[in-house]
């Protein structure tokens, strides 16, 4: 096969496995040189497959019914006969997904690890947490699963009531950041301990164990049981203007992150913007900010006028502060209202994921506030963010919304204005001077969109001048060497002690089989090679016999030829004997006529 592809113009390259390998080690040698010179690199962990079969169900896991404990299975024991809970791969659960039908009208359930976030099957299923033991070294580990129902009794995780509860009440976290310029006492101050220093400023986060006290600090109340207010602290660290971790001397920021009773979220936020704090409030997790909170950024507004705002506002919460920019939080729900008060020119934007888009042509002169009227003429919220670049009769603006626009296109005074999705805000935009429009847009449009790319940009290009073409040996040989090879690897295959099980003999029957079949193709090859040569002598002969019968013709003709040319020789022969004899009988009659 792979000295016919060979033939083929241009080549087909079919790549064996070991050839494959050869330019995967050279290619290996060749990167590990420069990485060695640059030290060593950690490779980007990849998430690891578990082996179910590594790994014991903790007692008690799963219960048939209340305080019935579901065995766990192997995974080639679930059928119809069996009950409990088997541990599987997603690879081996699949069958049962795809098939979707109940085994058996008992408890028997599959769970499923290394599974994608959504089952494809018809059958019921639920995510779930759970513990299990390395088979190894009996330490347990956390898993996450699907629980699949085989059965049309669930099985169900084991709850118990009994057991102590830990006490939960409601936490947030927030983000603390200290900037050095509002900060009231000397930067340095914050060298040592800098988390004490700013708790001194945020009374809502200390404790007060005073009784009947009025306070702003946190007094524990006896009921709850809850003695402190903070119950975590972390990712203390300085940052440089541009967000970068750095030393305290070069510091333009302390930020810190706080796990804290819920109960005193508002109080905290009441003091952001006072001694140079600010807070930003976190998910329980900290790990995004809490989307219970907005906040309308006041880009022109300083500290001073920015404060006077929060103090006149009443749904302000706090200030908040990114960079030099100041701005009012306030809650989710108020945003708009406030956002508009505040910013009656603004374009407000919903939360949500931000889209990008290419809009224009607006005229040169066209400015923010200009382009966002027409924006809210359109009844799309979208905000102008700046001009992406101009071309021949307009400026091609870069807009961001929320929402699709109602239409891409739009006939305005000035011309057509068109609405272009980026994938980015720096994703280029093409102009030929003809067309406008996105790259990947134009592209699809070109008229030579229907040419073959490969054709051009051969990936394999490359490595096909690199491997040697072999040539190819005559067929028969190809067949013979087949044969031997076949052979060989199945004398090697073929068991010769344990003959007489059972699990031997199928794979003898099996590969009998498959012997079988391969010498069925040989005989068809075969077949084919003496069809061909019969085809090609009977043409052969076929040739042959037309070039006789052609041969029998052209002698003949010849012969006649041959024959009138002799006829006439033998004409003028005796044509010059009679003149002859005459000549001879004139001298005879008069001799002196000479
Ligand atoms: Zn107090």
């Amino acid at each position: 096969m792979k000295s016919l592809a060979n033939q083929q113009s241009p080549p087909f390259q079919l790549v064996l496995p070991d050839e494959l390998n050869a330019v995967v080690q050279e290619r290996k040698a060749k990167k590990q040189k420069p990485a060695k010179a640059a030290g060593p690199k950690i490779a980007p962990s990849k998430p690891l497959d578990i082996d179910p079969a590594k790994l014991t169900l903790a007692q008690n896991t799963f219960q048939i019914e209340a305080g019935q404990p579901a065995p766990q299975l192997a995974a080639s024991q679930v059928g119809p006969l069996a009950v409990g809970v088997a541990l599987v791969s997603f690879q081996e659960a699949m069958p049962f997904l795809q098939s979707g039908q109940l085994l058996t009208a008992k408890s028997l359930a599959l769970l499923v690890i290394n599974g994608p976030d959504e089952l494809p099957t018809k059958l019921s299923w639920a995510s779930i947490r759970f513990a299990a033991c390395c088979s190894v070294n009996q330490q347990p580990v956390l898993l996450h699963g699907h629980l699949v129902q085989l059965g049309a009794q669930p099985v169900v995780p084991v709850f118990t009531s009994e057991s102590p509860g830990v006490h939960d009440v409601p936490v947030t976290c927030a983000r603390l950041t200290v900037f050095a310029d509002q900060w009231p006492q000397e930067w340095n101050s914050l060298e040592d301990h800098p988390f004490k220093q700013v708790l001194q400023v945020l009374p809502p986060l200390q404790t007060c164990r005073n009784d009947q006290c009025q306070c702003g600090r946190w007094h524990p109340d006896g009921m709850d049981g809850n003695q402190d207010v903070l119950l975590d602290v972390f990712r203390r660290q300085f940052f440089t203007e541009a967000g970068r971790p750095t030393k305290h001397a070069q510091a333009n920021h302390f930020s810190v992150q706080i796990r804290y009773l819920k109960s005193q979220e508002y109080a905290l936020l009441r003091l952001s913007g006072q001694n140079g704090v600010f807070v930003e409030p976190r998910v329980p997790d900290a790990s995004s900010p809490s989307e219970e909170f907005q906040v309308v950024w006041l880009p022109q507004a300083s500290f001073a006028s920015a404060q006077h705002q929060l103090q006149c506002e009443p749904l302000g919460l706090g200030l908040a502060r990114s960079g030099r920019r100041m701005g009012i939080r306030v809650a989710a729900r108020d945003f708009q209202t406030l956002f508009q008060k505040l910013k009656p020119e603004g374009q407000f934007l919903s939360p949500g994921t931000r889209q990008t888009w290419h809009c224009g042509p607006f005229p040169f002169g066209s400015d923010r506030k200009s382009i966002g009227r027409v924006f809210a003429d359109w009844k799309w919220q979208a905000r102008p963010l700046q001009p992406a670049r101009p071309i021949a009769d307009g400026v091609m603006w870069l807009v961001q919304s929320v929402a699709d626009p109602p239409q891409t296109v739009f006939n305005m005074q000035h011309g057509q204005v068109m609405i272009s999705k980026c994938d980015s805000v720096r994703a280029g935009m093409a102009d030929n001077g003809l067309v406008i429009g996105p790259q990947s847009t134009i592209e699809l449009c070109a008229t030579n969109s229907a040419v073959d790319p490969w054709t051009f940009h051969d990936p394999w290009q490359q490595a096909l001048t690199q491997v040697p073409v072999h040539s190819s040996a005559p067929v028969t040989s190809h067949i013979k060497e087949l044969e031997e090879r076949l052979e060989r690897s199945i004398l090697e295959k073929l068991p010769l002690e344990r003959m007489e099980t059972d699990h031997t003999e199928d794979r003898i029957q099996i590969m009998e089989k498959q012997l079988q079949h391969l010498a069925n193709q040989h005989q068809a090859l075969e077949s084919t090679v003496h069809e061909h040569h019969r085809q090609n002598s009977a043409q052969v002969q076929t040739l042959q016999a037309q070039m006789l019968s052609q041969m029998e013709v052209q002698r003949s003709q010849m012969a006649n030829m041959f024959e009138d040319q002799m006829g006439a020789v033998r004409k003028s022969r005796s044509q010059i004997y009679e003149l002859m004899r005459l000549l001879c009988f004139a001298r005879l009659l008069n001799p002196a006529s000479r």
